[in-house]
């Protein structure tokens, strides 16, 4: 009989969320409102159902969905709160939170967008079958899980909106197209391109595994958008002719990728990681875009093109 191996990644990412969801109890038990209650914990395989619905049922499947994230709770950042929201949001259209991020912290100051994980990653690879992307943790919290679904609708249904709100951005800004979630067919990354041309005065940067989609584009001809830079992230079900001919083009700065640098949170750590791996000279991410170098950030900057950029999974 074949063993199944379970790999360090796995197992790792099964005790954060145990720990996570313990936590995620303990905090909801001492909610005023939940006194005396059971708590119903949200299934994640309920989570994934509702994503797949999000990103290719209609919307009347979607609002069927609903009562499976429904845990009959109304306050704040419940379950149950988040479903009422996402509902109405579905019968009247109306966004039931920001589709641009533009709170932003040091870690991440540019306004961002983001959608389903997964559901929205057609190129996606180990990331997904080892289950170690980063964009679930958010998961835990119904406001970050429907603000994702709320994009996801909205690229299906009404593409004319995120228009909007991306033409209302602030002059000049940083955005990230991409935190969580990726371009899922030819026709979003046209959608996205047309309106970086649109708006020449934004620097506009994201990391995609959707390689089949931009060497589609590249195959048809088609430009780049003179102001977005691409990073090649790590974890893509790709090979490396993929990789080779998204190296080439010309959005692209360079590859991001991730390091198990086992257990040392270090940027000495990566960059020995690094050499022992044979990559090479890389540039050690620090974690924190607001201030990663004295000029700007590297992810989104031409200076760091052809420079692979590396960040420690610990
Ligand atoms: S290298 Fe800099 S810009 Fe890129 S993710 Fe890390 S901190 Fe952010």
């Amino acid at each position: 009989m074949k063993t199944k191996v379970r790999t360090i990644e796995q197992t790792r990412f099964e005790q954060i969320t145990k720990i996570e969801r313990s936590r995620l109890r303990k905090k909801l038990r001492n909610n005023p409102e939940n006194k005396g209650e059971k708590v119903r914990t949200i299934k994640r395989s309920d989570q994934i159902k509702f994503a797949q619905l999000c990103a290719t049922g209609t919307i009347d499947e979607i609002i069927a969905g609903l009562p499976m994230l429904d845990n009959g709770k109304t306050a704040a950042s419940t379950w149950g709160w988040g479903v009422e929201r996402f509902r109405q949001f579905l019968i009247t259209g109306v966004p039931c939170t920001d589709v641009f991020n533009l709170k932003g912290n040091s870690k991440l100051p540019f306004a961002c967008f983001s959608t389903l994980p997964g559901v929205t990653c057609p190129g996606a690879g180990e990331c997904l079958s080892l289950m170690y992307c980063y964009s679930f943790k958010a998961h835990r919290y119904p406001g970050a899980f429907f603000a994702q679904c709320q994009n996801t609708v909205l690229l299906r249904f009404n593409k004319e909106l995120v228009k909007h709100e991306f033409l209302k951005l602030q002059a000049g800004i940083e955005v990230r197209l991409y935190v969580d979630g990726d371009i899922n067919s030819i026709e979003t990354l046209s959608f996205w391109f047309g309106l970086c041309n649109f708006r020449t005065d934004l620097k506009i940067y994201g990391y995609s595994k959707s390689w089949d989609i931009f060497l589609q584009w590249e195959d048809k001809g088609l430009r780049f958008p003179s102001n977005y830079i691409l990073n090649l992230s790590s974890g893509s079900k790709y090979g490396d002719a993929y990789k080779k001919r998204m190296t080439s083009l010309s959005c692209t700065r360079g590859e991001f990728i991730a390091i198990d640098t086992k257990g040392d949170k270090s940027r000495a750590a990566i960059t020995r990681e690094a050499k022992a791996q044979g990559l090479g000279k890389v540039f050690p991410c620090p974690g924190d875009c607001g201030n990663c170098t004295s000029d700007g950030h590297a992810c989104g900057s031409e200076r760091f093109n052809g420079v692979t950029i590396a960040i420690g999974i610990h």
